[in-house]
């Protein structure tokens, strides 16, 4: 169900403090909606808003891997506001190494910002929303949760399982009026590719060059990503506007292109895959 435009919405969206995140909530401001907004640094979340009205922002600062302090800023959000309408996973960072390269701690750093983070929220604003029955999940993934690239095994596997997460849940919160999205962006002009944003392993092999390069590239591209953050975040409203829309929401041409790319690719390998396939049921 579109969440109601004629009162403030409230929103809890979660990595505020740059990018994407950072746009989307001086955009909600600037529309007079409510938000609650989770950074690891209120500070750099408020300076990153100077600019506009912060009268109707509740800052949280909090590590998403802290269940408790998740259920508390959830508390919190619906005790300033008494609702809660839209939810927007979006704190994530990228991570480019081979498979080889990436450390233990690396992995489950990232599954637990991509993943535990993402469920720590979940399992917090669910029950409103489904009580509700109203409101709208929007899960910020990538276009490298449906397709990926070698350097970016780990980025993909947390977006992967996000992807994989949030198309289950969309099928459980249908009877309950609540829609999930999952929003999958190609580049964007964000801090995406800058250091401490894209992290890299402590220890590389030899034997990737070519992710080397990659890395190089990557760093060099920054500023000239397609994706317009301020386009980006007004398509993330208009998604909960709308209360509708695909379950998969690419963000970007280049996003398309990579998806149907991958499209084409999958079929062909399920097709190459098919006569063994038919070879293993009973008979
Ligand atoms: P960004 O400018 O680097 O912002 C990322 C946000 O995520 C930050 O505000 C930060 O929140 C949070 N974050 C980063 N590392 C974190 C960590 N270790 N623990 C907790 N939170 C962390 O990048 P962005 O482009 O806006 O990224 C937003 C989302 O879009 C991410 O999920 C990203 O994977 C996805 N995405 C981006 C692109 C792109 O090209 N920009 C492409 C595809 C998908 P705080 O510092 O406030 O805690």
């Amino acid at each position: 169900m579109p969440y109601p435009t004629a009162t403030p919405a409230t929103w809890f969206v979660t990595g505020a403090s740059r990018g994407l995140g950072l746009e989307l909530v001086r955009q909600l401001l600037e529309r007079g909606e409510n938000v609650a907004a989770t950074s690891r640094s209120t500070e750099r979340l408020l300076a990153g808003l100077a600019d506009v009205s912060t009268e109707n922002l509740e800052p949280l600062e909090l590590d998403l891997v802290d269940g408790a302090a998740v259920d508390s800023a959830v508390a919190r959000t619906l005790e300033r506001f008494g609702s809660l309408d839209v939810v927007v996973n979006n704190a994530g960072y990228g991570y480019l190494a081979s498979v080889e390269e990436t450390s233990d701690d690396d992995v489950r750093q990232m599954l637990d910002v991509q993943v535990v983070g993402a469920w720590n929220v979940l399992r917090a604003a669910i029950p409103h929303l489904r009580t509700a029955r109203s409101g709208h999940i929007i899960n910020i993934s990538s276009i490298l949760g449906l397709t990926t690239l070698p350097g970016w095994g780990l980025y993909s596997a947390g977006k992967f399982a996000l992807n994989g997460m949030s198309e289950a849940l969309a099928g459980e919160m249908a009877e309950f009026g609540v829609h999930v999205s999952i929003v999958e962006p190609g580049y964007f002009r964000t801090s995406f590719l800058t250091t401490g944003s894209l992290v890299l392993p402590a220890a590389t092999v030899d034997a990737y060059p070519a992710i080397r390069e990659m890395t190089r590239n990557h760093f060099d591209l920054q500023g000239h990503q397609l994706g317009d953050p301020v386009k980006g975040a007004d398509a993330i409203i208009g998604i909960a506007l709308a209360g509708k829309g695909p379950l998969n929401q690419l963000l970007g041409s280049d996003s398309y292109q990579y998806a149907q790319a991958r499209i084409a690719a999958l079929t062909a390998d399920v097709e190459d895959g098919r006569a063994l396939a038919m070879t293993t049921d009973h008979t």
